[in-house]
């Protein structure tokens, strides 16, 4: 079968495609054009709910990435530099209305693309992502300087300058790309950046219609391009390119060390977004109304495919039983479905080998010793020709367990139990990663305890997973450097630089 007949397939099957998708084979968008890979080479992108093919990319390597980033540097020192940051703030300001245009049609895109249920996911979190948009807008005006006090002796003016530091490399994972590129798109535009964009392979389509998107709210060409292929291909070259200035990378922990060493050839500076193990940790005197469907959801929202997922939930003994029963009993309430439906919670995992390597982690936690209470096994039916899995949820698990280490990334949660805040704050802390974590108590004291205890970058407190543009988002240990969002994030993507004027003789 030829890519055109398993995508049209696919065509005859939906009434719902984007206009975007009328034309199925996709190009990389360099220099505000359409363009081909150099070598002419595509992949498949798949839908998730069905297995079938979506569309087709361009397969991007090296030469394209060079392509790419040369247009970028044209366009940081051309054009783009003439803007004024009440002129960026405008193009970002447009960008945002365009965006909620067409909100509608970007998250089907997505959602087709890599399965996150529509309405309960998607379009519910319009809010969320528009202002983290005008976040940045509003950054665009704050960028200055500074004319700090001098100890020197004579006349000597000292100021720093904050210039932005050129072009920002961004390679983006498919777990939520729509809102992910925005902590790149934000402070690229905010301060004047120009920009490269690889994202993942299996979620490319809504990357490269906010691109097209961005076109028409004014950016010149080139100020922010999109290539796609594989990461050890485009991904790899992007991360070593000797004339990319910083990289902002979302992805696992293995990857990011890949990273880590591309970046070493020209020093660019990173920004890594990583892996995480979250601890979710509820304590008897939680309200328990509140706590079970937020921890549920803390690990189960987007199929478990969230770098913040709650995966090891820690009970404090003397509610574990109860606890267990009543999140076991709300993971089955949850529905798993076709995630253009309007009520489905869970959609498919985003690929096939996704899905075989949340398997074996099922297996492995059996075969360690923990009990299967709910879930664990491929969806069936209607739902057999997508990689739906259901809920699982683990009893008995020790944070010694492989199932309680290691980053699952799907819908798999652990129960564990612990006594004393010491031990919960021990056995927390107690993983190579440090991304998020969450606290479920009624007491001030051991709520404090823990929001000082714990070493990761977010804690939530009788709550799971609110994100804000303004507090932003980071990592503690594996869970990698640099805060998304935020004041200082806009650092990142500036130079400074000191002057130092002798107006002795003046
Ligand atoms: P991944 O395998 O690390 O891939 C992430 C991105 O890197 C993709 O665009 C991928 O491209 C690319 N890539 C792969 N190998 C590369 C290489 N050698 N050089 C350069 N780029 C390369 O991660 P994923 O499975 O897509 O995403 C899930 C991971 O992302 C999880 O670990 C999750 O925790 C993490 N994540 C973290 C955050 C955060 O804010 N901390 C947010 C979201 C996700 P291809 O996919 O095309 O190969
Ligand atoms: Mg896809």
């Amino acid at each position: 079968m030829d890519h055109d007949e398993k995508t049209m397939s696919l065509n005859e099957r939906s009434t719902l495609l984007p206009n975007f998708l009328e034309d199925p084979n996709k190009k990389h968008l360099i220099d505000g054009q359409w363009v081909a890979s150099m070598s002419e080479e595509r992949i498949d992108t798949f839908n998730p709910a069905t297995g079938a093919v979506l569309a087709t990319l361009s397969r991007g390597r090296t030469q394209d990435i060079d392509r790419a980033v040369q247009v970028a540097r044209r366009a940081f020192e051309g054009p783009w530099r003439l803007f004024t940051p009440a002129a960026r703030q405008q193009v970002i300001m447009r960008f945002a209305e365009l965006f909620e245009k067409h909100f509608d049609e970007l998250t089907l895109l997505e959602s087709l693309d890599m399965g996150a249920p529509l309405h309960k996911r998607l379009r519910a979190g319009k809010s969320g992502i528009i202002q983290t948009i005008l976040y940045f807008a509003a950054q665009a005006r704050n960028i200055g300087g500074a004319l700090p006090h001098n100890s020197l002796a004579g006349n000597v003016t000292t100021m720093i300058i904050q210039a932005p530091v050129g072009v920002v490399g961004a390679i983006i994972p498919w777990n939520g790309p729509l809102f992910s590129q925005m902590h790149v798109l934000g402070p690229v535009l905010a301060t004047g950046c120009t920009a490269v964009i690889k994202p993942a392979e299996d979620a490319s389509l809504a990357i490269l219609r906010t691109a097209e998107l961005l076109l028409e709210a004014g950016l010149p060409p080139g100020v922010v391009n999109v290539v796609t292929g594989l990461g050890v291909e485009a991904g790899a070259a992007l991360a070593a390119h000797p004339d990319v200035n910083r990289l902002a990378f979302t992805g696992s922990t293995q990857v990011g060390r890949e990273i880590i060493k591309a970046s070493a050839g020209n020093m660019k500076r990173l920004q890594l977004e990583l892996g995480g193990k979250s601890p979710d940790i509820v304590f008897a005197d939680a309200d328990l109304e509140k706590a079970v469907p937020g921890v549920a959801m803390g690990v189960y929202s987007n199929s478990g495919q969230i770098c913040f997922a709650g995966t090891r939930i820690f009970v404090q003994r003397g509610i574990q039983e109860e606890f267990l029963d009543q999140l076991a009993s709300y993971s089955k309430t949850l529905k798993v479905g076709n995630p253009l439906e309007e009520d489905t919670v869970l959609g498919p995992l985003i690929s096939q080998r996704q899905l075989d390597r949340v398997l074996g982690y099922v297996r492995t936690g059996q075969d360690e010793g923990a009990s299967l209470v709910a879930g664990g096994s491929r969806m069936g039916g209607d739902l057999a020709e997508g990689y739906y899995l259901e809920p699982t949820l683990f009893g008995q698990v020790t944070n010694a367990m492989t199932v309680a280490r290691e980053e699952i990334f799907g819908p798999v949660a652990s129960v564990i139990p612990f006594g004393t805040v010491e031990e919960a704050l021990r056995l927390a802390n107690d993983t190579p990663y440090g991304l998020a974590s969450g606290v479920w108590s009624s007491n001030v004291n051991t709520v404090m305890r823990m929001v000082h205890g714990i070493q990761a970058g977010t804690v939530w407190v009788n709550c799971y997973g609110l994100i804000d543009p303004a507090v932003g988002f980071g990592g503690y240990k594996e869970s990698g450097y640099g805060w998304k969002g935020g004041e200082s994030q806009i650092d990142g993507y500036l130079y400074q630089k000191a002057a130092y004027i002798n107006g002795s003789n003046v």
